[in-house]
């Protein structure tokens, strides 16, 4: 199929809500993708932070044409080989604590498991999350979520949620009282702009919760699996929460997600929360695989130091269309001073592939097995793009 014959049948019967760039993707290799004319692009789009592992790591080809080949459906009414391989694998690499583990299928179910979660714990109904915060578009995650436009069309949301400013210790101590189940927050705020926690945060937000019987979620969707330069974004520091939530590259590239909870938490009752496609044999393989390639080619240090690499080289460029350039690992955000749509397709003509975050944050996400040369050259295309300025 060509570009333009892919474009048309989407258009023909696709529900119409996402904005889409006029390129249609057929193939990846790495940290390249590739367009159906064969074109050649540079991703730091990591497939929204769904590729921290690249594209076609044969790895995971193997571990997911192997499990395809063997069993892949496996409701949570049996046990399986590969999600007890899994589980195990996973509770050894958590934050120390973080052994009990809800597997799901996307970023916004497992907000909405450690909500519910967190409710049935506490027995308590309020939830505290963060102005600028991003946990998802199914109705709790989207009560967390702060962005009005995203929340307003599909009011009345549930009850009891409410936000405060992000980083500010006092207006959280001011909101957590003995109606709070849980505060909700991101390591760092990916969608909202690219906003790391200052030092101290996550550990007053801890002690916050922990003087009023409420319980900390850490939603490391964005930040988890490698993405700061650590496993987990929670590692930078020190804290543990009470539950912590995963998706994105858990999965390798499939759909999956996860909830942990502390081991000093009740059991939660059988039959208070469930999925058909949680723990599914096909994820779990995919996931171990991802896991151990995660650990093997060290790509959390790897994250660190071509993040640190990145950061510098971006802060050094001095374009006056760049107001700050901030992040952790390759987590990186370029907020401008003008709106970043307009360099987001002189980028993508030039043959790399970025994300916003917010209208003027370019955010860069690239796979974290992104080489040094390839990532050189896509910071020379945003240096070049920066400075040429909005057409
Ligand atoms: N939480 C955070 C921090 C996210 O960044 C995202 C997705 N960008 C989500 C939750 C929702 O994940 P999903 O799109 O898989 O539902």
């Amino acid at each position: 199929m060509t570009t333009e014959s892919i474009i048309a049948a989407e258009r023909a019967h696709t529900a119409g809500v996402y904005p889409k760039r006029e390129i249609a993707i057929v193939r990846g290799a790495g940290a390249l993708l590739y367009d159906a004319e064969g074109r050649e692009y540079i991703d730091c789009v990591g497939g929204q932070g769904a590729a921290n592992l690249g594209h076609a790591h044969p790895a995971i080809v193997a571990a997911i044409s192997q499990q395809a080949a063997t069993l892949v459906s496996c409701p949570e009414i049996f046990f399986n080989d590969q999600r007890a391989a899994y589980l195990t694998e996973l509770a050894a690499v958590l934050p120390t604590g973080l052994d009990r583990i809800f597997l799901c299928n996307s970023g916004a179910e497992a907000v909405e498991g450690a909500l519910k979660f967190a409710r049935l714990l506490t027995g308590r109904t309020g939830i505290i999350a963060a102005a600028r915060g991003f946990h998802g578009r199914t109705m709790g995650a989207l009560s967390a979520t702060f962005e009005p436009k995203y929340r307003e069309p599909f009011a009345p949301l549930v009850p009891g949620f409410s936000h405060v400013p992000y980083n500010r210790v006092a207006a959280l101590a001011a909101a957590v009282n003995d109606q709070t189940a849980a505060v909700i927050l991101e390591p760092v705020q990916g969608e909202g702009g690219v906003r790391p926690a200052d030092d101290g945060y996550l550990a007053a937000a801890q002690q916050i919760c922990c003087d009023n019987g409420a319980l900390l979620i850490l939603d490391e969707v964005q930040t988890g699996f490698g993405r700061t330069g650590r496993l987990w974004g929670s590692q930078h520091s020190g804290v543990v929460p009470a539950i912590m939530c995963a998706a994105k590259s858990v999965g390798g590239g499939l759909p999956m997600g996860f909830v942990a909870l502390h081991h000093s938490l009740a059991a939660l009752p059988q039959g208070s929360h469930g999925t058909t496609f949680g723990g599914n044999p096909l994820a779990c393989a995919a996931a171990r695989a991802a896991l151990q390639v995660m650990i093997a080619e060290d790509l959390p240090g790897r994250a660190a130091m071509l993040g640190a690499h990145a950061t510098a080289r971006l802060r050094a460029l001095h374009a006056p269309v760049v107001r700050e350039v901030r992040g952790q690992g390759l987590l990186i955000g370029i907020e401008l001073k003008e709106r970043v749509q307009p360099y987001l397709q002189a980028l993508m003509a030039a043959g790399v592939l970025a994300l916003p975050a917010g209208p003027n944050v370019l955010r860069l996400l690239p796979p974290l097995v992104i080489t040094p040369p390839q990532l050189d050259a896509a910071l020379d295309t945003v240096a070049r793009v920066l400075a040429a300025g909005a057409a």
